[in-house]
């Protein structure tokens, strides 16, 4: 088998098709499977993205990024590779990027996830020889339950609070999960939910593609003193016990992540609550894709590739980890 994708510097290369993938240093012609920092970033001549997500890359990349946007499964040329987009599921405009040569097909998924997203494009399999898959949440202990179960959770912590006179300060990665639980929000109740600046700027690329969400208002819009008694404000994890927070009194915080799976884990210490809610694929699923995809072929990164490939191997399946710069931790802390 020839290999379609290799480790240089840069990060992940095409050698037939002349181009890199999510490259951490500067390149000439970068493909990008989503918007987090870790995937894309800035000073490369060229970019290309699925469609939906040009809006949020932009954002990253800088107003002078040279960004091409394409539709998913649209075939294009990149010297002897045919390369098409594939929804992720991870965050708006995620994509697996599907690079085929002489016959051979090589999919490199980014970050992805099953579970119902109202704020993305749903995953699709995409067969392949060979699948490099991400691995975040690549341990048994990770597994997700559904989405009316967290959502009922969330809710309820709201309305306990809001009986008592307390604001609900939910903290959660600001591209991707906070658009995720705006959506999930709005489908079950009309109520307004205030957001910090560096979510609410983040709103319109959503909103712009299509994507229905919660009736939102900037925190920074309400009057001085006023209070949030009873509102649920969502935060990213950074204005956590920052002066930002003295306006909401004495609110109750929750956390909105995967790593909540973990009971003392590090990052559940300090919030009130834990929401186990991630935008990567949990355990189980992570075993069904890998095996719907037909691959002969797996190479995780991210994470736990380490520990999955040596699963993958015990359970016969060709596997050897790749060393890639992705920080998916990073990811839902940012
Ligand atoms: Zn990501
Ligand atoms: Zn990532």
């Amino acid at each position: 088998m020839t290999d379609l994708v290799t480790l240089t510097p840069e990060g992940l290369y095409c050698p037939q098709g002349g181009f890199h993938i999510d490259p951490w240093r500067p390149v000439a012609c970068a493909l990008i499977t989503h918007a987090h920092a870790d995937h894309a970033r800035r000073g490369s001549r060229e970019y290309h993205a699925a469609r939906s997500g040009v809006g949020l890359l932009r954002r990253r990349l800088g107003p002078e990024a040279g960004i091409c946007g394409h539709g998913f499964g649209e075939p294009l040329a990149f010297g002897d590779a045919t390369v098409s987009f594939h929804p992720a599921g991870h965050v708006l405009g995620s994509a697996q990027i599907r690079i085929e040569v002489g016959g051979e097909v090589w999919v490199i998924s980014g970050d992805y996830k099953r579970d119902p997203d109202p704020s993305c494009e749903t995953f699709e399999v995409v067969p392949c020889d060979a699948f490099v898959t991400e691995a975040t949440f690549a341990l048994p202990i990770y597994r997700w339950d559904p989405i009316d179960q967290v959502m009922g959770a969330l809710l309820g912590w709201w309305d306990a609070n809001a009986a008592v006179g307390r604001a609900s300060v939910l903290f959660c990665y600001a591209l991707g999960k906070a658009q995720r639980v705006l959506a999930e929000v709005g489908r079950r109740t009309d109520r307004p939910v205030f957001v910090h600046g560096a979510i609410d700027a983040l709103l319109d690329a959503y909103r712009c593609e299509g994507i229905a969400l919660a009736p939102t208002a900037p925190v920074g819009a309400r009057i001085k003193g006023e209070s949030f008694a009873g509102e649920l404000v969502i935060a990213p994890p950074s204005a956590f016990g920052s002066p930002w927070m003295r306006r909401f009194g004495d609110a109750s915080t929750g956390f909105a992540s995967g790593w909540m799976r973990v009971r003392g884990n590090r990052r559940w210490r300090g919030f009130d609550r834990g929401f186990v809610l991630s935008d990567h694929v949990d355990w189980p699923r992570l075993l069904q894709t890998i095996e719907a995809t037909g691959a002969r072929r797996v190479l995780p990164t991210h994470g736990y590739a380490d520990a999955l490939a040596r699963y993958l191997r015990d359970v016969g399946v060709a596997a050897e980890p790749l060393e890639t710069q992705f920080d998916g931790e990073a990811e839902d802390v940012e």
